[in-house]
């Protein structure tokens, strides 16, 4: 078995274990392989080993990876990163999904811009829940409000809440993955098909599932470090 064969199954094994103690959930988490910077080879090789869902954060490389590995069936594409308004065509062309809706022109320009031969693009709005300056993702205040005007649009499909938490502090994230699985909660009561919760990363997955996490985004544990200077 290779490397990322080795830290898939690892992960797998993990999330398996995770879920014994909240055995009806088991079914209900996925994976996403955050492949970011990585190779067509190594997404390949995540693929040839059982992996089907994989995280992009880049318009571009997105767009450039779907084609390159049109000829995987059923390989899904979560588009994860920030979205700049000249850039939604790309995604709109090419994901299956997208975690990081935080602005109401962003959703219309999928909307428009959704292919006809593609089906209705789900998507999650990100929450900013860590309330951090810098960060994408809308305040849980605006949540409803986005929530009413994105699930008008056609072409669309409101499916859940995603949020990336600031590292560090321990107490401080567990508060955060709590806060997020009661504002899913919240939206589930207007939205009931709006089930998925994306959160967790390499280092804190384990305890975003005990906060309703449906979806885990792992990077690093799957594919190893990231190389920004040599990858991209
Ligand atoms: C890069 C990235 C991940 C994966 O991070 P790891 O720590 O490598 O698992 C997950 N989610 C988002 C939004 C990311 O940008």
């Amino acid at each position: 078995m290779n490397n990322i064969a080795e830290q898939l199954a690892l992960a797998y094994q993990k999330l398996a274990k995770n879920s014994e103690q909240q055995a009806e959930r088991a079914n209900l988490v996925q994976l996403i392989a955050v492949s970011k910077t990585k190779s067509d080879s190594a997404i390949e090789a995540a693929y040839h080993a059982g992996q089907r869902a994989f995280g992009e954060n880049y318009p571009q490389e997105l767009a450039s990876k779907a084609a390159a590995l049109s000829h995987l069936p059923n390989i899904a594409w979560h588009f994860i990163g920030p979205i700049q308004s000249n850039k939604t065509r790309l995604i709109a062309e090419h994901a299956n999904w997208v975690h990081s809706i935080d602005r109401l022109k962003i959703a219309e320009r999928l909307s428009e811009q959704r292919p006809t031969t593609l089906p209705d693009l789900p998507i999650l709005l990100q929450i900013n829940i860590s309330n951090e300056a810098a960060k994408s993702g809308i305040h849980p205040s605006e949540m409803l409000t986005l929530a009413k005007a994105v699930s008008q649009l056609p072409r669309l499909q409101l499916k859940g809440l995603m949020a990336i938490p600031a590292p560090g502090d321990w107490q401080r994230l567990e508060a955060d993955f709590a806060a997020m699985q009661q504002l899913s909660t919240e939206l589930q009561t207007h939205y009931p098909a709006a089930t998925e919760l994306s959160m967790g990363m390499s280092e804190d997955w384990q305890l975003a599932l005990r906060y309703g996490a449906t979806m885990i985004r792992l990077g690093t544990a799957i594919f190893g470090a990231r190389n920004y200077d040599k990858d991209e």
